[in-house]
């Protein structure tokens, strides 16, 4: 189908007339593109239309760039919620601008977007490749975090009195959308101020991106807590071993860790909407057969059956009710009301998962994104995102990964993988 909103157009600050200083290199042509579409299906729509399919800016150096090295200052913060991977950003950041373009004066703003406003008092710090050398051992991020808005205009006057002309942003949506409030400021008084943004979110939610940093991680450290779930369970009589994972509204973490795992029995996702009755019978046939069961439930599941406050966090994110502790007391009157005895436990790991260092996979990724951003800014580009399309990284408008959240098909192949591994449909029919 074609979709005309997709554009892939990125904002320029203006033409680049400084030759970019890194050697031995290969730098990105100006014009490679990535195709969004990879089907066929998918592209013949726009070949019958005569229209050229939609595609994205292939990132990495250039050979031109548009700022003046050797005046410019540079700016990082970090905004929302902790995922493996935000210092490994950080100390890619440092090290491609100190190293690849001689970049010597880079401040860490600190407590998200509360450090960009000068009101607040919580002045940036001087970052080195000695301040962040060892930083990705650490998780959580060396600049803290915050949520709560902050005015655009004050952020700007302080990136303005401080001389700043590239503030990268790692965070999740909510920055995303801050990112977008600067840029737009930035425009209208008309600065040479670019504005990258790196995706955090541990969800892996965002559009056009197929995979966000830390996500590896995330899935690799719920295993432990699965597999602790399955030993709970098998160790007891009627064992059932239930554990909450992060995804508020989309389930690839606890979909991706079912897949690894092998044991889980039961997978719960926000957008497959389940029916409590159901599971809870599937549940007894489960014990009757194999005397033990293995559920995952992703944090945003089943909000439907729960009473939702309304309440909101001070970023605006909607407070979810909580569908770990809700499977627990179902499935333990469940028990009780069918007099069946069934010992549960719960676990809830997401605040160590969160806050777990990177794994190699991630460190990895993490290094590249935060070169890639380097580059991205460097040239003048603006207003976007680093991306990741078919393991090559790409640069996307903010407005277009914003526009809505990546989540997984419920009819596609991945989530009918995740049911096939987990057999909560049921068996096949005796023969
Ligand atoms: P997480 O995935 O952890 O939620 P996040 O980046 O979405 O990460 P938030 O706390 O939601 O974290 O938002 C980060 C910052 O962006 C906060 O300071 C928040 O107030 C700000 N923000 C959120 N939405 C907007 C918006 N629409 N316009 C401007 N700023 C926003
Ligand atoms: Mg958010």
């Amino acid at each position: 189908m074609l979709d005309p909103s997709l554009d892939f157009q990125i904002e320029q600050l203006g033409s680049c007339h400084f030759t970019s200083p890194m050697r031995g290199v290969q730098f990105a042509d100006e014009n490679e593109r990535l195709l969004y579409h990879s089907s066929p299906e998918d592209l013949r729509p726009y070949i019958a239309a005569g229209l050229e399919p939609p595609s994205m800016e292939r990132a990495g150096p250039r050979q031109q760039i548009f700022f003046d090295r050797h005046q410019l200052s540079c700016g990082i913060v970090s905004c929302g919620g902790l995922c493996p991977g935000i210092n490994n950003v950080i100390r890619a950041v440092v090290m491609s601008l100190y190293h690849h373009y001689g970049v010597r004066r880079i401040l860490g703003f600190r407590y998200g977007f509360k450090g960009l406003v000068k009101r607040h008092d919580v002045p940036p710090v001087i970052l080195s490749p000695d301040a962040v050398n060892h930083i990705s051992e650490l998780g959580g991020t060396i600049l803290a975090s915050s949520r709560g808005p902050q005015d655009a205009v004050e952020m700007v006057d302080y990136l303005q009195e401080l001389g700043v002309g590239i503030l990268f942003t790692i965070g999740g949506d909510g920055t995303l959308k801050g990112a977008a409030t600067i840029a737009a400021e930035v425009k209208r008084r008309g600065l040479p101020l670019s504005v990258i943004a790196i995706p955090k979110t541990i969800d892996n939610d965002i559009c056009f991106v197929n995979k966000t940093f830390g996500f590896e991680t995330a899935v690799a450290a719920a295993q432990n807590a699965i597999n602790a779930a399955h030993s709970e369970a098998t160790g007891a009589f009627n064992g059932i071993g239930l554990v909450k994972l992060m995804g508020r509204d989309s389930g690839f973490i606890a979909a991706q860790a079912t897949l690894v795992n092998g044991q889980v029995n039961f997978c719960l996702t926000p957008e497959e909407p389940f029916n409590p009755h159901e599971l809870m019978q599937k549940l007894e046939e489960r014990l009757t057969r194999r005397g033990h069961a293995v559920i995952v439930v992703a944090e945003g599941a089943g909000q439907e059956l729960m009473t939702v406050t309304g309440k909101r966090d001070s970023s605006g994110n909607l407070q979810l009710g909580d569908i770990g502790e809700w499977l627990r007391d179902t499935i333990k009157s469940h028990f009780t009301e069918i007099k069946t005895e069934i010992t549960l436990k719960y676990i809830d790991p997401s605040y160590i998962i969160r806050s777990q260092p990177a794994n190699a996979h991630d460190s990895a990724f993490c290094l590249l994104l935060g070169h890639n951003a380097v580059h991205a800014g460097m040239s003048g580009r603006t207003n976007m995102v680093l991306g990741s399309w078919n393991n090559q990284f790409t640069h996307i408008p903010i407005a277009l990964a914003t526009r809505q959240r990546k989540r997984i098909d419920p009819k596609g192949w991945f989530w009918s993988s995740v049911l096939a591994s987990t057999g909560q449909q049921g068996d096949i029919a005796e023969l």
